[in-house]
């Protein structure tokens, strides 16, 4: 853009979304008054790009006047809350990670930048045209449309179930008349007076605690330990009513929110309507608005996923983080940070207390529960008449399943037992797909993925094989790929599909239903799923993790582990924690109301630590014994790890890059370099990767340690260093 002929009468710094190292100075033409936080237009490189002013006087030496470009206009939103820049730039500093890719997350919105635009939404013509043809479909958009609110044509045919054609031609025909209204979106504020359930007395101490942290309105952690079933959530809805009672937001995050059907059911239920929701899942013109929404401050109760800790709210009253333990919250791409650890920054960047909620909390929270950093309140007993389940441990050397079977006797006694007597029982697997390993008989080749380390796993109702970590699929072949063999692959071990044939086998009356990412995309899936169960539609469902978590079916009484000891299958060193946590949490959906809950776990290895903590329910011991191992050999919480991975496509640059950080590794007390190694996935995506690992003592500074070490090493271009710190994953 064209310099004007007077020197701007002032320059501001820009961050801008883009993996920069640091803001850049703009100048602000005559007329025109940013402030911090301002989101701005900026020229860069012939493009116009979106960023925001940020704090702090820019430097004048940094771009001599002469070269100093103008900001081009302000965008019509809210500035950036200063909260949110502190927490852009504390979270960068945390995971050494550019500030502009930090706020790059925090504009995930970026056509919520653009003045809102009109959009058509249709009602119902009352009355309809006579002259019109009825048809089922038609019958179904106009009871919709006459009921519901006034909707654009793509929401109302999927509301309604039909297609966009059917609204176009209702439409044509004057059924249904178009209204053109601003598009933005409001959200019904929470009825917080309205009265919740009537509290246990343990209940009820536990949520005074919380609305008196509340009212405090000051920084603070409470961890929220309670059994599985013990009412955590309606406790901590009384914190989240407090909040709204004092006029302050509330954000509220879940693991895998795309299929937290019944924690919006029971929300609305409490409060009377729906909070605002924040996934990947969510279509673009509800992400623009609902960002836009959060911006004007009217948005009252926010749940989301670990990308809502990024939204700009001006202020919060109250952070809740549900099933704290959980691995989703921990952030493996791009930016890589754990969503609970950093929505404990982000609480004490708008000083507001934070919930951590979970039945197996991780040993990070429960360590600094026990040093008093945070509070704890813990709820012993399931609420009500239900009873925590009773565990059995099989061992599967004694009573094996049939060859190629995987069910074992006695858990297919209880399975006839519990269908017979109407009631529903659930087998867990945490493998997706038919068989996780496909292998020719005649020449022994294994079918693994052209770009990672990894066997492709088949998935039989789509007839393909599927790399679970890159997404390569094709379609499965009938015949070797390499010996050219037909008739001679065969599948390996079970995944949920398989055991699905199996229990079809078995149970020919039982009504079972897979549930799998793969079949529950999104929270409409889920809600149907859900429908399915309270109907007793379906008697037996088969599943993976996605199950495991936060689910209520008051009918569901058994639960069959099928394979235990999976989780615990080339360990790192949070594999018994993990285990113990994922087991705890299955078990947990047994006889969650009236009904007794039964719980087997299969295994080969019936005397493992974890396994015998769940089925005494010693949960204190096994954290006893997890954390004194963790402290003999200084691993977290009693030190600190970073990893960086080291990644190109070239083979040999990534290990001479590995070399070079290797040889440039730090050298002081209290601190130790692991590898380089090839880990697990040595290929992932056609990339080839080498990790190396720093261990340190708590009371050392990673980050400074980390920078340091990195500013002596130059890789070449192709290779890429990332930083894991607090790392959860070691593949
Ligand atoms: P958690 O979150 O600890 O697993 P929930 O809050 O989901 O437990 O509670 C388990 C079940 O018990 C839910 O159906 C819940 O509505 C019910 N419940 C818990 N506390 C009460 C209460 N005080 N009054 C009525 N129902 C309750
Ligand atoms: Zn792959």
């Amino acid at each position: 853009m064209a310099r004007s002929l007077f020197p701007p009468a002032r320059r501001v710094k820009v961050l801008l979304p883009l993996p920069l190292a640091g803001s850049y100075d703009y100048g602000v033409p005559p007329g025109m008054d940013p402030l911090p936080g301002s989101f701005v237009e900026v020229p860069l490189g012939g493009r116009a790009v979106a960023g925001v002013v940020w704090d702090g006087e820019p430097d004048p030496g940094d771009v001599p006047e002469s070269k100093l470009k103008d900001i081009a206009g302000i965008l019509p939103a809210p500035p950036l809350p200063d909260a949110s820049r502190r927490f852009v730039e504390r979270l960068a500093a945390y995971t050494l990670a550019a500030p502009g890719s930090v706020l790059r997350m925090a504009m995930s919105a970026p056509k919520a930048l653009e003045p809102a635009s009109l959009r058509t939404v249709y009602t119902a013509a009352d009355p309809p045209p006579e002259d019109i043809r009825w048809t089922a479909a038609r019958r179904r958009v106009m009871d919709f449309a006459a009921q519901g609110p006034a909707l654009p044509a793509a929401d109302l045919a999927r509301e309604a179930g039909v297609t966009p054609g059917v609204i176009r031609g209702m439409a044509d025909a004057g059924a249904l008349l178009p209204l053109r209204l601003p598009d933005t979106e409001s959200f019904d504020d929470p009825d917080w007076e309205r009265p919740g359930p009537e509290l246990s007395d343990s209940q009820h101490a536990a949520a005074t605690e919380l609305c008196e942290a509340v009212r405090a309105r000051q920084f603070s952690v409470t961890l929220l330990d309670g059994v599985t079933g013990s009412g955590k959530t309606e406790v901590y809805f009384e914190a989240v009513a407090a909040a709204l009672a004092a006029g302050r937001p509330v954000l509220v995050l879940l693991p895998e929110i795309a299929l937290s059907a019944q924690w919006l059911e029971r929300f609305e239920d409490r409060f009377g309507t729906r909070p605002a929701e924040w996934h990947s899942d969510l279509p673009p013109g509800t992400r623009r608005r609902t960002w836009k929404a959060v911006a004007e401050g009217r948005v009252k109760v926010m749940v989301g996923a670990r990308s809502a800790l990024h939204l700009p709210f001006p202020e919060l009253g109250l952070i809740v983080v549900d099933e704290e333990h959980d691995g989703s919250f921990k952030q493996e791409e791009g930016v890589i940070y754990h969503a609970r650890d950093m929505a404990v920054l982000r609480a004490q960047v708008c000083d507001c207390p934070i919930v951590l909620a979970s039945a197996t909390p991780s040993l990070e929270t429960v360590t600094n529960a026990d040093a008093g950093r945070y509070r704890r309140l813990r709820l012993t007993e399931r609420h009500g008449v239900a009873k925590l389940p009773s565990i059995d441990v099989i061992d599967l050397r004694k009573t094996p399943p049939p060859r190629q079977r995987w069910i074992s006797p006695p858990l297919q006694d209880a399975l006839e037992e519990t269908l017979a007597r109407g009631e529903q029982a659930l087998l867990f697997l945490n493998r997706r797909g038919y068989a996780p390993l496909t292998l020719c008989r005649t020449c022994g080749h294994r079918i693994e993925c052209p770009t990672c380390d990894a066997w492709l796993v088949e998935h039989r109702f789509g007839r393909r094989l599927e790399c679970h970590h890159c997404g390569f699929a094709m379609k499965t072949p009938d015949h070797c790929p390499e010996c050219q063999d037909t008739d001679s692959l065969v599948a390996c071990g079970p995944g949920v599909e398989r055991l699905h044939e199996e229990a079809m086998a078995i149970l020919p009356d039982a009504r079972i239903e897979v549930v799998t990412s793969d079949t529950l995309q999104g929270p409409l899936a889920a809600a149907a799923f859900v429908d399915r169960m309270a109907s007793g539609e379906v008697n037996l469902v088969i599943g993976t993790q996605i199950v495991a978590k936060g689910y209520h079916f008051p009918l569901l009484t058994l639960v069959g582990v099928i394979d235990a000891d999976l989780g615990l299958a080339g360990g790192d060193l949070r594999a018994a924690e993990r285990t113990f946590q994922l087991l705890s949490q299955v078990a947990g959906r047994a006889g969650r109301a009236g009904h007794a809950g039964r719980v087997m776990l299969q295994t080969a290895n019936p005397g493992a630590t974890v396994l015998q903590a769940i089925a005494t329910g010693d949960r204190d011991g096994f954290y006893a014994a997890e954390a004194s191992m963790r402290e003999e050999h200084g691993w977290p919480p009693y030190g600190r790890l970073a990893a960086l991975i080291v990644s190109g496509e070239d083979e040999g640059q990534v290990e001479r890059t590995a070399g070079d950080l290797a040889r440039a590794a730090p050298r002081a007390d209290g601190l130790r370099v692991l590898g380089p190694a090839a880990p697990p996935l040595a290929l992932l995506r056609g990339r080839y990767r080498r990790r190396l690992l720093l261990k340190t003592g708590r009371d050392i500074s990673l980050q400074r340690v980390l920078t340091d070490w990195l500013s002596r090493v130059k890789p070449p271009n192709a290779v890429r260093i990332q930083v894991d710190i607090d790392p959860y994953s070691f593949m």
